[in-house]
């Protein structure tokens, strides 16, 4: 028997994001480095210049050495090459772009701090760049083009309905973003009501969060909403940054705090005063305690708005009176635990029993919303069932029915309709036009 869900919602994405992760060249299947001689280069892999590609893993190959430039100069002599690692921290790079980002003023003879330019014996780099040389060489690729976003955006508009939404939450919203996304609702390209959030990488930058947001507001669009700004203040569990109460199983270290309390009040502070809601990734323990606290004083000292906690993979009981007078959002979702529980007890030993706190928080009367964190996690409504029902044993389901957390929480912005059933998503109906899955 199928089932129905109205205007259903995934309240945690990346929606450019997962558009262009879908279009882009993947070097996932890679069996060795000299397989990149079979590659199919299309045009919307390019980058201005240069081609990039995303996903090798040399731990896969044989042999499991690094790749060194020569093996892309013989495929690739003329245009300069990119080729981001699966985890995203290192990159493979050909003779063409150290030339190239030579000439854009990369110092490949030493090292930046928190990163790595790896060189033979004669000093000459191998074609390899680590974290923080990785991010340095990316940020000096060209953009991508207004038609290649447009073209990720209407991939992920197709993604989106295809695993049931016809509503999502974007957290990596940008002007450039929302004009392009404007235009393409308007030509009805996408069939999806998307509310964003602007990242703001520090106190500094929240002049240009607000000048950002206020630039959307002034450029109204029926199928958009632009809400407020978002800030990271932790890492993830899987790299074990994640800030929490106790030291991560065999080491000694909790994870990391990467916003002060202090800025965080800051921030708080700066977007209820300029009307905007906030939005704190948190997924440790004691990010979350942290943020709640923050919040706390922020309306103590009679400010008042929206906060919303993304992730909150853990949470521990005392925090949830903390998080009860406050006008809070929590976003979760079910399907990190699909993939995070066969090494969650050994990296976080006995604070699993803290893990996704959804039943506690929906009994408290806190308001809960499921998404998938796409393109991290692949985003379909059935996932979240499959979680939950999986989850059961260590975790208790909520004991309301789990569709209302996949619900737009907020009627009058949208007349659409999911329909699924165990076999997988049916059919929506976006604005009375059907589109059928099968
Ligand atoms: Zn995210």
């Amino acid at each position: 028997m199928s089932e129905t869900i109205n205007n259903c919602f995934d309240s945690h994405t990346h929606f450019l994001g997962t558009g262009q992760v879908a279009l882009e060249l993947s070097l996932r299947d890679l069996k060795s480095a000299s397989n990149v001689s079979e590659l199919k280069i299309e045009p919307h892999h390019h980058r201005g210049e240069w081609l990039v590609g995303f996903g090798w893993n040399h731990n896969n190959w044989v042999p499991s050495d690094l790749p060194h430039k020569s093996i892309l100069d013989k495929v690739f002599p003329d245009k300069p090459v990119f080729f981001s690692r699966v985890d995203g921290h290192s990159s493979w790079i050909n003779s063409k772009a150290i030339e190239v980002l030579k000439q854009k003023g990369f110092d490949f003879s030493k090292d930046p701090q928190g990163g790595k330019v790896l060189r033979d014996l004669n000093g000459e780099p191998i074609g390899i760049l680590q974290d923080q040389a990785h991010i340095n060489a990316l940020l000096m690729l060209p953009d991508y083009s207004d038609q290649q976003l447009s073209q990720f955006l209407v991939r992920s508009g197709e993604i989106f309905n295809a695993g049931g939404f016809t509503h999502l939450r974007d957290m990596s919203m940008t002007f450039r973003q929302w004009q392009l996304q404007k235009a393409l609702c308007e030509q009805q390209k996408l069939k999806i009501y998307c509310e964003g959030f602007i990242t703001v990488e520090s106190v500094k930058d929240l002049d240009r969060g607000l000048s950002e947001y206020q630039k959307c507001l002034d450029s109204p669009c029926a199928q958009l909403k632009v809400k407020g700004l978002k800030i990271f203040i932790d890492g993830s569990l899987g790299s074990k940054t994640a800030y929490l109460s106790q030291n991560y199983v065999g080491e000694n270290q909790h994870g990391l705090l990467i916003w002060s309390a202090t800025a965080i009040k800051a921030t708080i502070a700066y977007c209820w005063r300029n009307k905007m809601e906030v939005a704190i990734h948190c997924i440790g323990d004691e990010a979350v305690h942290t943020v709640a606290q923050c919040a706390r004083e922020v309306s103590a000292a009679g400010l008042l708005g929206k906060i919303h906690i993304e992730h909150a993979q853990l949470l521990r009981p005392e925090t949830i009176p903390l998080l009860k007078p406050l006008h809070v959002y929590v976003h979760m979702q079910p399907c990190h635990w699909l993939s995070d529980h066969p090494w969650l007890q050994d990296c976080i030993g006995d604070l699993t029993k803290y893990l996704f706190q959804w039943e506690a928080l929906r009994k408290n009367r806190i308001h809960v919303d499921f998404g998938s964190d796409s393109p991290i996690e692949p985003t379909n409504l059935l996932l979240t069932r499959k979680a939950l029902l999986e989850s059961a044993k260590s975790i208790p389901k909520p004991s309301e029915d789990w569709k209302r957390f996949h619900a737009y929480p907020t009627s009058g912005w949208g007349q659409c309709q999911t329909e699924f059933d165990d076999q997988g998503i049916i059919a929506i109906n976006f604005e009375g036009e059907t589109i059928r899955f099968r």
